[in-house]
């Protein structure tokens, strides 16, 4: 199920853009809305009850605002995988290769080793969920830390892109708050999944 603060905000506010993009700047990446951030925060935390979550994991720069309401929800750490200029590394980072959604390029995103440990229970938090890149890029980097993936955190899913499909046939928890089912460009109508 939905929640239906998100989605009749996204309703309201979001815009549809041809190359199924959603706009959504003048509430989340853009603008912020931090009290919805913090309703959002506490609809994860009743959704993941029962699971110890040690670190939120998320992307920058869009992840960054609500996984740090989630983290004072949780009262854990937030961690943001930083988005490299060149690869020097050196041992000291974990690092994944990135194809953005909306930029339509790729590029590698890096963790420091000291902030993921194998004793951590990690929880991602994203913004939008498309096909699934950005999420498995944190995924690989959970991974190679040795840590547990506890599950995903979405804002919004766009449920007719593969990105869903390939979390759940992993196995993994995925919590998307809005599931957009279509979305036209022409009119504007977004359906959510029920
Ligand atoms: P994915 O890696 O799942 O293909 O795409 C997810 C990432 O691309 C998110 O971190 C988000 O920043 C961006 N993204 C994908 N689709 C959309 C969209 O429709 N609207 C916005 N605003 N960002 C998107």
């Amino acid at each position: 199920m939905g929640m239906k603060l998100l989605e009749d905000r996204i309703v309201r506010d979001g815009k549809v853009k041809p190359g199924d993009v959603l706009k959504v700047d003048s509430f989340i990446n853009h603008q912020m809305d931090v009290e919805l951030f913090t309703e959002m925060a506490k609809e994860w935390q009743r959704r993941f009850a029962g699971k110890t979550i040690t670190k939120i994991l998320t992307i920058e720069a869009s992840g960054i605002g609500i996984a740090c309401m989630a983290g004072q929800q949780f009262h854990v750490p937030v961690v943001f995988a930083k988005k490299a200029q060149s690869i020097n590394l050196e041992g000291e980072m974990y690092s994944a290769k990135i194809r953005s959604y909306t930029h339509q390029r790729v590029y590698d995103v890096i963790v420091a080793k000291k902030y993921i440990s194998p004793e951590d229970h990690i929880l991602i938090i994203d913004d939008f969920l498309a096909n699934g890149c950005a999420v498995e890029g944190l995924i690989d980097i959970i991974q190679s830390a040795g840590a547990a993936i506890e599950g995903v955190g979405i804002a919004i899913e766009k449920g007719f892109q593969r990105g869903g499909d390939m979390i759940r046939s992993r196995g993994i928890q995925l919590e998307s708050l809005a599931i957009v089912e279509s979305m036209d460009p022409e009119t504007g109508k977004i359906t959510f999944r029920e």
